[in-house]
């Protein structure tokens, strides 16, 4: 439920509004914006008598909120939220490019590939230390070490870091690592999605590969119920029918997820397809349609990569696209 308060409703009108709520067991989600202030109720409002509520003076309007999802529900927080990493802004119009390698494999790549990407315009580095992979004797990451290599790349390049996480027990390892990324085969592991609710990290969640936008959504709510409201959502692609590209990229999921959410939307055309050489296409025509970020991977050495080589542009690559996807923004821009 949301209730909507008129303008000009004092400080201490607010406070014993929210209080009355908390009475009844309800946790108060406020956001203020530019001319109202919008009150989201989370628990059982069953109690609330929506009539008595309406009938105060400071309340504008009472609405139900029918989706299950609330913290991240644009009803609940009309405006586009930023997510603040080290100063690199994500959301609102800020639009970011992270891009890396799939996995970190040794000091010289990831060092190299971080200069290479950020002179092509790259504001994030990625890069996996804990992979998961789906064949037990694939590599699995240099974990701790390639945490240690990440750091050191953002010390030389100045990068905000973004790892996928796999066991909460590893978290402290994520200290000064920027963003943590939830990937899609752990969007469900609400076990881990709650603990890293306890925490103030940035978090990206990455779609599930057979979970539709409503579960990506309640997933969004384990992390922000906990009272982490730091979190991106990612577009990786789905499991279809088809079987040419490595999965189906739903780009239709940015501008519903932007309906439905105030969260912003970062899309990932590389495990979308699977295939480098359309990497390209999907990530001009994500910026088009209004991601927020893009996430890509780039590889110094595709063909030798650890992990998911096929689908690793070159930084020369890579550098192309940057500059078209900065066209794109550009055409998009009112
Ligand atoms: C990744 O980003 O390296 C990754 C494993 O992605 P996903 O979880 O989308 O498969
Ligand atoms: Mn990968």
């Amino acid at each position: 439920m949301i209730a909507v308060l008129k303008q000009g409703t004092t400080d201490q009108q607010q406070a014993s509004l929210i209080s009355w709520f908390k009475d009844m067991g309800l946790d108060v989600h406020v956001s203020k914006g530019e001319f109202h202030t919008i009150l989201g109720l989370i628990g059982d409002t069953t109690r609330v008598d929506i009539g008595l509520l309406e009938s105060l003076s400071i309340i504008e309007s009472v609405k139900r909120i029918s989706e299950p999802f609330k913290n991240a529900n644009r009803k609940f927080h009309t405006e586009d939220s930023v997510i603040d990493v080290n100063g690199v802004k994500i959301g609102a119009g800020n639009f970011q490019m992270i891009a890396g390698p799939c996995s970190v494999e040794s000091h010289d790549q990831i060092i190299e590939i971080a200069k290479r990407v950020r002179a092509a315009g790259a504001t994030i580095l990625r890069g996996g230390a804990f992979k998961p992979r789906t064949s037990p004797y694939d590599f699995q990451g240099l974990k701790a070490d390639g945490i240690e290599l990440l750091l050191e790349a953002k010390k030389v390049t100045g990068m905000p870091l973004i790892s996928e996480i796999m066991n909460i027990n590893d978290l402290d390892l994520f200290e000064d690592v920027d963003i943590i990324q939830v990937g899609a085969r752990n969007m469900q592991n609400f076990d881990l999605l709650r603990e890293l609710g306890k925490t103030k990290k940035n978090i990206l969640i990455k779609r599930g590969l057979a979970n539709n936008m409503k579960e990506l959504l309640m997933s969004t709510e384990y992390i922000m119920a906990g009272g982490n409201e730091n979190v991106i959502l990612c577009e990786r692609g789905i499991r279809t029918f088809e079987t040419y590209t490595r999965n189906t990229l739903d780009l239709s999921a940015v501008p519903m997820l932007h309906e439905l959410s105030h969260l912003p939307v970062v899309v990932d055309p590389s495990h979308a397809t699977g295939l480098s050489r359309l990497v390209p296409s999907m990530a001009l025509a994500a910026t088009a349609a209004g991601a927020d970020g893009l996430m890509i991977e780039v590889h110094n050495d595709p063909e030798k990569a650890l992990c998911d080589g096929a689908q690793s542009l070159t930084p020369d690559q890579f550098d192309e696209v940057a500059r078209k996807v900065r066209k794109i923004r550009e055409a998009i821009a009112e």
